[in-house]
């Protein structure tokens, strides 16, 4: 895990893509960059530096998803330790890690963490959360 210097800051919030929707995330993170700035984000490995590229540096690195990053998120999601997860899954490719992916949909349902699995619910979850 890469850790960044920033502190925690409003809350906390788990950012993946699949590779068919890497294009996608990277177009939402400028988008909402402003907003995203405030809380510390937490990302899978290749999502988490297509991320950094855009110049957010508030982001934790985990293993990339088809090495256990699905499943570390999954981890703090069961620890209590995130407010979000935005997972941008391709419906149309097929993945090596689907158990792990499953298992973090599921633990987000057993922990009703707010899951975002497209650009569009994803914009109404940040904008719902972060005018709280
Ligand atoms: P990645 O993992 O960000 O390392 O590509 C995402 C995934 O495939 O679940």
């Amino acid at each position: 895990m890469q850790q960044s210097n920033q502190t925690k800051k409003r809350g906390n919030i788990a950012l993946i893509a699949h590779d068919g929707k890497k294009a996608d995330m990277v177009k939402f993170v400028m988008d909402h960059r402003d907003i995203l700035n405030n809380y510390q984000l937490h990302a899978t490995g290749t999502t988490g530096q297509k991320i950094a590229e855009t110049g957010l540096s508030n982001i934790i690195r985990y293993n990339s998803g088809p090495f256990g990053g699905d499943a570390e998120i999954g981890t703090l999601v069961a620890k209590g330790e995130l407010d979000m997860v935005f997972f941008f899954r391709d419906p149309l490719g097929k993945h090596p890690h689907d158990p792990d992916i499953a298992t973090l949909m599921r633990l987000c349902d057993v922990w009703e963490v707010p899951l975002a699995t497209n650009k569009s619910t994803a914009r109404l979850l940040l904008k719902n959360f972060a005018s709280e």
